[in-house]
């Protein structure tokens, strides 16, 4: 479990790519706790399945509720859905304005973005890192 001290003492790059990491690892409600608690917004509710009238939407944001509807798992657990609602509903939560759309598209991508970096330098680390095949070398000379 991550306490609330630990997200908030990650810094801004960190936490995007921890965020984004919950979600594709099936913690959608952990990495909204986490972004609400950060934002200090409150968490809105979760369910599957799309209201009337909004038949083509993969998620939406209910502000009179503070919900978010999504259209079905596969959206449920896609960072960037996930994301452009949540900023809907920090936006909401200080008033009535719900926040552009490009800014919601800009705040699910700035996340998204940082996972992508981290994933690529992490990616070459382990390319380059001799530690798998030294072992094994070390241990069948002895
Ligand atoms: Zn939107």
């Amino acid at each position: 479990m991550l306490s609330k001290e630990i997200s908030n003492s990650l810094g801004e790059r960190e936490f995007r790519v921890l965020v984004v990491h919950l979600i594709l690892s099936k913690e959608t409600e952990k990495a909204i706790d986490l972004v609400c608690k950060r934002f200090g917004a409150r968490v809105p509710s979760l369910a599957i399945g799309i209201p009337k009238g909004h038949k083509k939407a993969l998620a939406v944001y209910e502000i009179n509720s503070n919900s978010i509807k999504f259209a079905d798992k596969d959206s449920f657990f896609d960072p960037f859905v996930v994301l452009h609602e949540l900023y809907h509903c920090l936006r909401s939560s200080s008033g009535k304005h719900r926040g552009t759309e490009k800014n919601a598209d800009r705040f699910a991508g700035s996340y998204i973005r940082e996972y992508n970096s981290f994933l690529s330098s992490k990616k070459s680390k382990v390319q380059f890192s001799p530690t798998g095949s030294e072992g094994r070398r070390r241990k069948s000379r002895l």
